[in-house]
């Protein structure tokens, strides 16, 4: 077995479950071995019912004296018991496990271990973990890997699969040179692939985390140099020039562009025009409004007789795009042909979109990551425009070159990242800012309640909906199991039927719907045909319905503060004035002043560093931002000293040996090939 096996060379994993693992993204042992925790849990004593705490995860003891009920609600099994301790009582309940009726059993007694909730003023557990009372004593203390996890897939699983290679696997070989080891005190390689999935403690693991985050950076940061100078030798080769069709666009928008905007929109077309290829990052709070600028640079490329892409995270946002481009293309009568291209379009139906792309019939094609994932070549792209892309790197770009282009980069993002991080994480990516709101904007209204405020909500969107408004709930996520998450979300809307006159039309969207039926649901609320829309937290990113103006978010305190920040900028968008309003199930102080930061400030970039002070750097089991560059282990905002590290070491490797050709470098650069190599990119050195 080495490195570049296939996991099926691992003992206990079969062709099948080789299949799930690809899902996954492990396809080689080195694969799985770079699959690390998303998180660690530590086990903690059992605590008494009257230390229970709300929102935390805790464990205890608890004596089974009653069979399990078990009921049946629409499809779902629920199984139940509660548990009293002096007076307090502890409800358990588990969804389709009927099973467990018959394994926990009476006059025995468990360790329960789950997140403390109350729901309806009772203290209740979902889903809590189920352990033999020795058997919890033995792994009190000890960390243990959590991974993500796709369905079929147990956490054991991959626990037993990563064990079985670190056996059998001959890891002393080490690839990064000793002189950068040593300068900034990165563990062996060796060591820090055993501790980052068995960490003995907390400490070997803040080392080996190091080291795998520093490594992480390394290997993004040359790769992105190799392709900067690539990328510089091409020169423009679609220059794209000023033309009377985005003149005429702007001439007749129903609004005058911000003068944010309009700098924003001539650093572009000075790009586009230029001596070299754009790398743009466009920053701009929720509702700056980059969308046009985006359409101006789809329209300028298609005028300049080429193709042009635009790629978002999700089908919802991409048919909404598609939408607004398709009604401006027959409004002004302009003769490009637009497309979209995502997941749920037909096998048939791609083959002929692969084509009319191909032949060069198509100038504008609108989708998700289907884009740059299928067999589609393009006949001569010129642009690729990315909004709200986590993930748009080296690999990508270079995908996109194999698929017909060099074509120029805008990247937009909601993000807030600050001047000196980007500057080494996009390295050649220009920045432009949009840091003007347009002029008709009322700042949101926020406001922080508890539960029992929820009648008064209800009759403030009921007068909001009287006047012709929007409204959308964000359900909790109970945990993270898409079953559940449906289960609630439909709950939810069913018992807001009885809050609201018959004729109120009230809709669900969750994750577990297919990409269409998703699409069909925002496309009847942007038409208004909806009145309240509940949500996970699907509606998240870019949708844009300026008519809505109530946004409430259950259970907020489960969520971070950017990704708040994103839910509240679902509203506001328009000229009627907006509200927020943050439920929460938690009185626990840090809840509150996180939730305080919000209810304060409509500032993306404040919040953004305040939500960074309150985690600190080098925080390992925090919420993780969702962020623009997600990297696999490491955090560019917490890590940010690392960063800095691997980013000086870049440089004084391409001062010292750019091609990486020294004997001693030979493990590196066998290694950055095969990182450059993953996700099918293929860069050579
Ligand atoms: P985001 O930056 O979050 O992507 P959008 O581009 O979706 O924001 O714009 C939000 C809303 O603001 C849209 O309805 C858009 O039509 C509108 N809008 C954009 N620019 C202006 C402007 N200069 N004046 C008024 N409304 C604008
Ligand atoms: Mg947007």
């Amino acid at each position: 077995m080495n490195l570049l096996s296939p996991i099926t060379a691992i003992k206990g994993i079969g062709e099948k479950t080789a299949t799930l693992f690809h899902r996954m993204g492990i396809h080689t042992v080195e694969e799985l071995l770079s699959y690390y925790p998303r998180n660690y849990e530590q086990f903690q004593e059992p605590v008494t019912f009257a230390n229970l705490e709300v929102g935390k995860q805790q464990a205890v003891l608890g004596d089974i004296k009653r069979p399990l009920e078990v009921r049946r609600v629409r499809g779902l099994t629920i199984v139940t018991t509660t548990l009293v301790e002096f007076g307090t009582c502890l409800k358990l309940c588990w969804y389709n496990m009927p099973y467990l009726r018959n394994t926990i059993k009476p006059g025995s007694s468990y360790i329960f271990r789950g997140l403390v909730q109350r729901n309806k003023g009772q203290l209740v557990m979902e889903h809590p973990q189920l352990f033999k009372p020795e058997e919890y004593e033995s792994r009190i203390s000890v960390l243990q890997p959590v991974y993500s996890l796709t369905k079929g897939v147990t956490n054991k699983t991959v626990e037993k699969a990563v064990r079985q290679a670190l056996e059998e696997m001959d890891l002393s070989q080490e690839y990064l040179p000793e002189e950068i080891r040593c300068k900034h005190k990165l563990p062996e390689y060796n060591f820090a692939i055993r501790a980052i999935h068995f960490p003995t403690e907390e400490e070997t693991l803040r080392l080996a985390r190091k080291r795998l985050v520093f490594d992480e950076f390394f290997l993004f940061l040359l790769a992105l140099r190799h392709m900067r100078e690539y990328v510089e030798e091409l020169g423009n080769c679609c220059p794209i020039l000023p033309c009377t069709q985005t003149e005429e666009l702007l001439a007749r928008l129903p609004y005058k562009l911000t003068g944010a905007q309009q700098r924003v929109w001539q650093e572009v077309q000075a790009d586009l025009a230029g001596p070299g290829m754009m790398s743009r990052l466009i920053q701009g709070d929720v509702g700056s409004g980059k969308t046009i600028v985006a359409v101006l640079a789809l329209l300028a490329a298609a005028a300049n007789g080429y193709q042009a892409a635009m790629m978002v995270p999700t089908e919802v946002l991409a048919r909404q795009h598609f939408g607004a481009i398709q009604s401006i293309l027959e409004e002004h009568g302009f003769p490009y042909r637009a497309v979209l291209l995502t997941g749920s379009v037909t096998a048939k139906e791609k083959r002929r979109l692969y084509e009319r792309i191909e032949l060069g019939m198509v100038q504008l094609v609108i989708g998700t990551h289907a884009i740059i994932q299928g067999g589609v070549q393009f006949d001569n792209l010129g642009l690729v425009v990315t909004d709200e892309q986590h993930r748009f790197g080296v690999r990508q770009r270079e995908l996109l070159t194999q698929k017909g282009g060099h074509p120029h980069v805008l990247v937009m993002s909601a993000t807030p990242i600050p001047r000196t991080l980007a500057m080494i994480v996009y390295g050649d990516l220009r920045i432009s800012v949009i840091d003007e709101l347009p002029k008709d904007r009322m700042p949101i209204k926020n406001c922080v309640v508890d539960e029992s405020y929820r009648p008064k909500a209800y009759a403030f969107m009921q007068r909001q909906i009287e006047e012709g408004r929007q409204v959308y709930i964000i359900c909790p996520m109970v945990e993270e199991n898409p079953e559940v998450e449906m289960e609630n979300v439909i709950d939810y809307a069913e018992a807001l039927r009885e809050e609201f006159p018959g004729e109120t039309v009230i809709a669900y969207l969750h994750g577990k719907m297919k990409g269409m039926e998703k699409a069909e649901i925002m496309e009847r609320f942007a038409r208004g045909e909806i009145q309240i829309l509940v949500s996970t937290t699907v509606v998240e990113v870019g949708v844009n319905v300026p008519n809505a103006t109530v946004m409430m978010v259950e259970n907020a305190e489960r969520f971070g503060l950017a990704q708040l920040h994103q839910l509240r900028g679902r509203v506001g968008r328009g000229k009627h004035q907006s509200y927020c309003i943050f439920v929460s199930g938690s009185d626990n102080s840090d809840t509150r002043k996180r939730l305080e930061i919000l209810n304060k400030s409509n500032d993306g970039f404040f919040i953004a560093s305040e939500d960074l002070k309150m985690r600190g750097p080098g925080d390992l089991f925090g919420l993780r931002q969702s962020g623009l560059m997600e990297f696999q282990i490491g955090d560019i905002f917490t890590d940010a000293a690392v960063l800095q590290a691997a980013s000086e070491e870049t440089e004084h490797m391409l001062k010292t040996d750019p091609q990486l050709s020294q004997a001693e470098h030979q493990g590196l650069r066998e290694k950055l090939e095969r990182y450059q190599l993953r996700d099918g990119g293929s860069l050579q050195l």
